[in-house]
């Protein structure tokens, strides 16, 4: 994805740290000379760089640590990691005897992929709630593969990235179709939908002591800053020689703590804005810190250099709660309950197979003529129901619109509310059930299913929009727009 200019731009950038490292001699030059470079390149980072000189694998990442420094950087981060790793709930089901049985040794395996996967999505602290009610419903992949992916979807609602529920679901039916037993190593780990090299890496090493690397954000900041790496850790040739770094380091006898210990490093120590470098336990080993020692214009957090991001894409989405008023004739005290109407998106794609209130995805920003009309017509075309003939619109107001942000979609939404009456089961008996499935929940099953966070954004909208402006008040002075009329 990144343009040559900018590989070759780095590789140029990267030859001159590297040759810049303080270890004495390097390539046989003065010391004078090379913190000339060492300027060279500080004042580089903000201008386009010259045309590139050199590209050669090698040069864009340095070469490995030497063997005593491999065994001093192993023992010192294990020791540092037995002291103060964090007591996360998937790390209490590490080895606890040499003589586990099968069926420890796959729960374990199966804790780790799970967590692995959560952790893919956002913090610590989040995954931990996420993880304790997993494995609370789902205690071993054979329970995961009974669920359905609706019930892995809800379970795994706020956490993003839906694919690798998706994912985890299927290798679980995979697994155990296939007689139960998770694979112990990478290159087996690897055939199971949606376990990348990290997940493997991460399941054959903690879960079953393979000795291999696992290379994530946290262990490409640390390795960036213990080699003083410039070029661009998004780069796929960069990439493949922080693995190999990586596999330099890895401890034969603790692999899994080693890995963990690593990448806890980088999570608490050597932390993107502010790494801690008078606690860091490998400082010694430290390229960046030594760099940054000996000239003031540079500093450890200037490793890695930061990536090219991808230009986000810009779409616009009208929302439409349909609250139908009565819709199962159900009395609670003196009122009729309220349903929702949810509809199922499409199984591929973007938030594949989640249930979301009916929305059209707009050319661009819209007035609310234009939404209203949008909606309709979904809504129309999808259950054959026509606000304006059909039923009658006790409401229908614009609520608000935010913008939710995906990885590669920066989403603008429109909110509406429309409150419909006289909506009967025979009205939506007619509707064309060969298209998208649909249902309605009452506001009590609404609150406890799992819901995209952009879902519950707009249901929690909608919510505070009755409250604070449909009072008794407000309702008789505020401009309702009934369309029906
Ligand atoms: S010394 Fe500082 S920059 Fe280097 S690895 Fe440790 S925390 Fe990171």
């Amino acid at each position: 994805m990144f343009t040559t200019a900018i590989r070759f731009g780095n590789a140029f950038l990267n030859s001159l740290v590297i040759s810049s490292m303080s270890d004495g001699k390097r390539n046989g030059q003065p010391k004078q000379q090379q913190n000339q470079k060492r300027k060279k390149v500080t004042k580089l980072h903000n201008k386009t760089p010259p045309p590139p000189t050199i590209e050669d694998i090698e040069d864009i990442v340095p070469s490995s640590f030497t063997e005593d420094e491999t065994h001093k950087m192993r023992a010192s981060l294990l020791k540092w990691y037995d002291l103060n790793r964090r007591d996360l709930p998937w790390r209490r089901l590490n080895h606890s005897s040499k003589e586990e049985d099968q069926s420890e040794l796959d729960t374990r395996a199966y804790g780790v992929w799970v967590s692995e996967v959560m952790l893919q999505q956002t913090r610590v602290q989040t995954v931990i709630g996420y993880y304790n009610r997993w494995m609370e419903k789902w205690p071993t992949i054979h329970h995961l593969a009974r669920a359905t992916l609706e019930e892995v979807n809800e379970m795994w609602a706020g956490l993003g990235y839906y694919r690798r529920a998706r994912f985890l679901s299927e290798g679980a039916k995979k697994i155990v179709a296939e007689g139960g037993r998770i694979p112990e190593t990478v290159s087996a780990l690897r055939k199971i939908p949606g376990i990348g090299d990290y997940t493997a890496g991460a399941i054959a090493s903690i879960a079953f002591n393979e000795v291999v690397p696992v290379v994530d954000g946290n262990v490409v900041r640390a390795i960036a800053r213990l080699k003083a790496v410039s070029a661009n850790p998004k780069d796929s040739v960069t990439i493949k020689r922080f693995w190999k770094v990586a596999a330099q380091l890895v401890d034969p006898f603790r692999p899994g703590d080693f890995n963990q210990a690593l990448m806890e490093l980088g999570a608490t120590v050597c932390t993107p804005l502010n790494p801690s470098c008078s606690t860091c336990p490998v400082s010694e080993h430290c390229c960046a810190l030594s760099i940054s020692r000996e000239d003031n214009s540079v500093v450890v957090t200037d490793y890695p250099i930061k990536g090219v991001k991808v230009k986000q894409r810009c779409d616009f989405s009208a929302v439409c709660v349909v609250e139908i008023q009565g819709a199962q004739q159900i009395l609670e005290g003196n009122k009729c309950v309220s349903e929702f109407l949810l509809i199922k998106r499409p199984n591929e794609g973007l938030l594949a197979g989640l249930w979301e209130f009916p929305s059209v995805l707009l050319d661009g920003e819209a007035d609310w003529f234009a939404r209203t009309e949008a909606i309709n017509g979904f809504l129309k075309q999808i259950l054959r129901l026509d606000p304006k003939k059909t039923c009658h619109i006790v409401l229908r107001e614009e609520v608000g619109e935010f913008v939710h942000v995906f990885s590669h979609i920066c989403l603008k939404v429109y909110v509406e509310l429309l409150v419909l009456k006289g909506v009967t089961n025979n009205l939506f008996k007619k509707r064309n059930n060969k298209t998208i499935p649909w249902k309605c929940v009452d506001s009590d099953a609404l609150s406890s299913m799992g819901l995209t966070s952009s879902v519950r954004k707009v249901y929690t909208m909608v919510q505070k929009y009755k409250k604070k402006d449909l009072s008794p008040a407000k309702k008789r002075n505020r401009r309702t727009k009934k369309l029906n009329s």
